[in-house]
């Protein structure tokens, strides 16, 4: 059993079932257990690879496409260039060294990571040396001004609650005690006026994923954003409309059962992309989903693999080859991975995106 189990298990007994959103919040952030709190989970020793981990094009792709959607908006002499959960600050320093050559860009730009993990804050620091970063623990503490923000593969560790259709409401699926281990379990049914519209396409004992964290990060953004002007690029892996249980736990790169070693494993959910655009669209446009595959060739990804595969041979060439492979093919990252883009009112969508 893991300290993190035997902590939950305590309280639990002591207070009674937690839902999901909580259990998933202790495992990956709880101070000194906390997936994200102990280690560095990234790259080929870590838990699992991340798309900029993988090749520097992910990063040089998108800080371009910012880049061009600032020059767009008129080059403001002043923005806040963000990302959320940023890892190992691979996708920073690659959007940075890319748009290095950009007139201007650099010098309007103050860069702010939103960062729970103190551990990841310092590997982030160390990665990013050469610049002037601010480090914050939520999108509220962001400054007004207009806001140019990446977030890949942040909504997935956000917490969410799983709720299971009943002919008279839904049930919440909550974490318990069962013969002293975490177990699964359910609460009452009640009615939840939220999930109305969820009724028209779910059946009994359909289960659906609801994360109030995304939503109110989505919201917050998209409402930033037509306030002061930028673009918000949110890429995961997840779909259009969430249905069914899509939680998972990864642990020394294979999938575990989410309740087995708390705070040792990765857990994330798909992310609810239509939740992020409803929450957005109140605010700004919001662009048409597309797959990563798409985005990365519509922004020139064999263009600047051939132009990269010039310098390299041999087994350099083969990784650099599979790199692109994995960003971009359907079997690989290629569909599971979906992009969104919230822009300002009157403004076009950022490039590769379409309204
Ligand atoms: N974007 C990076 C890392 C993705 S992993 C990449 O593509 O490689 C998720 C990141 O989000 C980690 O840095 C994690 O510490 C951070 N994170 C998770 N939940 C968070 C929260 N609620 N607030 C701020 N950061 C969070």
């Amino acid at each position: 059993m893991t300290p993190l189990a035997k902590i939950l298990i305590d309280r639990i007994i002591a207070t009674g079932p937690i839902s999901l959103a909580d259990y998933m919040t202790e495992c990956l952030l709880h101070p000194k257990h906390g997936y994200y709190s102990t280690r560095d989970p990234f790259g080929t020793d870590g838990d699992f690879t991340t798309a900029p981990e993988i090749s520097q094009m992910f990063g040089e792709l998108l800080g371009l496409c910012m880049a061009q959607t600032w020059l767009e908006q008129g080059s403001p002499s002043s923005f806040i260039l963000v990302e959320l959960g940023p890892g190992r600050g691979t996708l920073m320093a690659d959007v940075l060294r890319a748009t290095q050559g950009v007139v201007g860009f650099h010098a309007a730009a103050q860069i702010m990571l939103v960062e729970a993990s103190s551990k990841l804050q310092q590997v982030q620091r160390e990665r990013l040396a050469d610049y002037d970063v601010t480090w914050i623990g939520t999108v509220g503490e962001l400054p007004d001004g207009p806001l140019y923000l990446l977030a890949n593969e942040f909504f997935d560790a956000l917490p969410i609650h799983q709720y299971i259709m009943e002919k008279d409401g839904w049930r919440e699926r909550l974490v318990g005690v069962a013969d002293g281990e975490l177990a699964f379990g359910a609460s009452g049914v009640a009615d939840l006026p939220t999930l109305n519209h969820r009724r028209k396409d779910c059946r009994n004992n359909d289960l659906v994923e609801v994360s109030g964290a995304a939503t109110a990060i989505a919201a917050e953004i998209a409402a930033r954003i037509a306030a002061h002007g930028g673009v918000a690029i949110i890429i995961d892996y997840g779909d259009w409309r969430s249905l069914g249980d899509t939680l998972q736990a990864l642990r020394n790169h294979e999938f575990d059962s989410p309740l087995a070693h708390p705070g040792e494993a990765d857990i994330t959910a798909h992310v609810d992309f239509e939740a992020l655009a409803v929450a957005a669209v109140s605010h700004t446009p919001v662009s048409k989903m597309l797959p990563q595959g798409d985005l990365l060739q519509r922004l020139g990804i064999l263009q600047r693999a051939e132009a990269l595969a010039k310098g390299l041979s041999g087994e350099t060439l083969e990784t650099h080859l599979t790199a692109l492979k994995r960003l971009t093919e359907p079997t690989e990252m290629g569909t599971l991975f979906k992009a969104i883009a919230f822009y300002p009112n009157g403004a076009t969508p950022p490039p590769g995106f379409t309204p």
